[in-house]
């Protein structure tokens, strides 16, 4: 590990996501090297900055939720959107004159892009982008306070090969203090890469090759995690369901098994696991869905299309009907499990017909939440070269039509629930200070009473109504509930 490096004029702290409070001198009084984190895409991006974060806080960074408050500014990137790099450049553009402007006053700022922009930019990021100091990506961040050190010796370092060494290793575990900071549920990356090679998605080249983490670090981190006070933990992988390893019990183990064997740690009450491809959804962890109230009763789970020639030509290996019997299994385990998904549309050559097939499956299935994209080319991937692009009116088209029956179904899903009794993990404050949020077992935001209880505790709640962005609920009785398992009452 690096030390403290003579341009960032500072000492002691911590790294957090944008957002978190800045703490700008240390317990001695003497100015702190700070850190504005800006993060972009998905959970598992999210989990890649507190890691990155308590490797930062090791060497004596804090948290500043400013880019003009920061001697170090970390943009942690995803390659997922339109443009995405362009956007990142533009970003860059602006931290340029801010640096140039710095210079001028005889300061500093360093600047380091993460994520799967950079993987994808690599070392054309630091020609295009003379202001960025260090690039690295999704496999090497470990290796950021190095390369921050090299950086501040005037080396610019690109780190994007995929290394042969596990990161997971090499980072410090996150002290008690920082998981207390970053509240009572958690992400836990089990999983990473993709070998499934759909031909839109740039996943594969980006993240790397599909590696499941060994259960023994999984069960330690989330033992740390209980023991911190965390009571939900969600569990992270591309192809989450995909994850496998050798078992306590010499067995082999899904992801089945191991939400079993994480259920039992004590403080944990809630799992979840996010994202699942169908090909992977396992009996085992079907089951895992009927026997275990710690399971919570939400599953994500992409289905990209509903036409059969579509799927095939996005390379997902299976068809509509096998997902749509699929998704009638999993509802007979947990009848009341709210299903969301993930549709692009306009993929090259989607006829109406095609897109009339997807609007079919989205009825049949009736989801309570979904993510909707217009199909956009990724360099690199099969989909970028295939015939047929849609043209972007008939996309835009489409999109909309989607998402206004998305959003239906959302609303009816939230209007069924109204009546139900469940149990809330509760989360933070409200906007009020009279109020409370809560998050349902279906994954929706539900706003009490703060009376009801303090954070962290779970009650049991009646779903009162719904509202533009959640629920309201009020407490029923005045014990709380142990499991985070759902009952009704109607
Ligand atoms: N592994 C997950 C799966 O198999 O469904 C998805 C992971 S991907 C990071 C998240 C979502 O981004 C995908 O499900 C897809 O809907 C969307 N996506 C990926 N590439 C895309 C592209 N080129 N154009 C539009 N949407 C895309
Ligand atoms: Fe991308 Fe998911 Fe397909 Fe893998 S399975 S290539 S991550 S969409």
């Amino acid at each position: 590990m690096t030390q403290a490096t003579p341009t960032l004029k500072t000492q002691a702290g911590e790294l957090a996501d944008a957002g978190t409070a800045a703490k700008p001198t240390t317990d001695a009084g003497t100015a702190a090297k700070k850190v504005f984190v800006k993060t972009y895409g998905c959970q598992m991006n999210v989990y890649d900055s507190e890691r990155m974060g308590d490797a930062l806080s090791r060497d004596g960074y804090q948290p500043v939720d400013s880019v003009e408050a920061a001697d170090l500014v970390l943009i942690n990137t995803c390659h997922i959107r339109e443009k995405a790099a362009e956007k990142v450049y533009s970003q860059l553009g602006r931290l340029a004159q801010l640096k140039k402007k710095r210079n001028s006053e005889g300061g500093d700022l360093m600047v380091a892009v993460a994520g799967c922009v950079a993987q994808a930019e690599g070392e054309e990021m630091v020609r295009r982008a003379p202001v960025v100091d260090v690039v690295i990506g999704p496999q090497t961040y470990h290796r950021l306070p190095g390369a921050l050190a090299k950086a501040c010796n005037g080396e610019r370092v690109v780190e994007t090969e995929f290394p042969t060494e596990d990161k997971f290793d090499r980072l410090p575990d996150a002290t008690a203090g920082r998981i207390r900071t970053r509240g009572v549920t958690a992400f836990l990356t089990v999983q990473e890469g993709c070998d499934k090679f759909c031909t839109f998605c740039v996943v594969p080249y980006t993240r790397g090759a599909e590696v499941s983490r060994p259960v023994e670090r999984i069960m330690s981190e989330a033992e740390r995690l209980a023991a911190a006070g965390v009571r939900e933990i969600t569990l992270l992988g591309q192809n989450v369901n995909a994850w496998h390893g050798q078992g306590s019990d010499g067995r082999e183990w899904g992801l089945g098994e191991l939400v079993h064997r994480i259920a039992a740690i004590e403080g944990i009450d809630r799992i979840r696991y996010t994202t699942s491809h169908p090909r992977d959804m396992d009996d085992a962890l079907i089951n895992a869905h009927r026997d275990l109230p710690e399971l919570m009763p939400y599953l994500h789970l992409p289905v990209q299309s509903g036409s059969d020639r579509i799927l095939k030509a996005m390379n997902r290996r299976h068809t509509a009907a096998e997902y749509i019997r699929l998704v009638e299994r999993i509802r007979a385990a947990r009848p009341d499990i709210a299903l969301s998904g993930d549709f692009i549309v306009g993929f090259p050559g989607e006829t109406d017909e095609d897109f009339e097939d997807t609007m079919r499956l989205i009825r049949e299935v009736s989801y309570a939440a979904a993510f909707s994209f217009k199909y956009s080319i990724r360099p690199g991937t099969p989909g970028a070269g295939m015939d047929g692009q849609v043209d972007e009116a008939v996309k835009s088209e489409r999109l909309t039509r989607l998402q206004a029956l998305i959003n239906e179904q959302t609303r009816d899903f939230g209007r069924q629930c109204v009546g139900k009794i469940a149990n809330l993990l509760l989360e933070k404050p409200g906007r009020n200070t009279d109020q409370i949020v809560g998050r349902s077992p279906w994954l929706q935001p539900v706003i009490v009473d703060a009376k009801t209880g303090k954070i962290g505790d779970i009650v049991r709640v009646r779903i009162k109504q719904t509202g533009s962005n959640g629920l309201f609920a009020e407490p029923v009785g005045t014990e709380s509930a142990n499991q985070g398992a759902t009952s009704f009452d109607s």
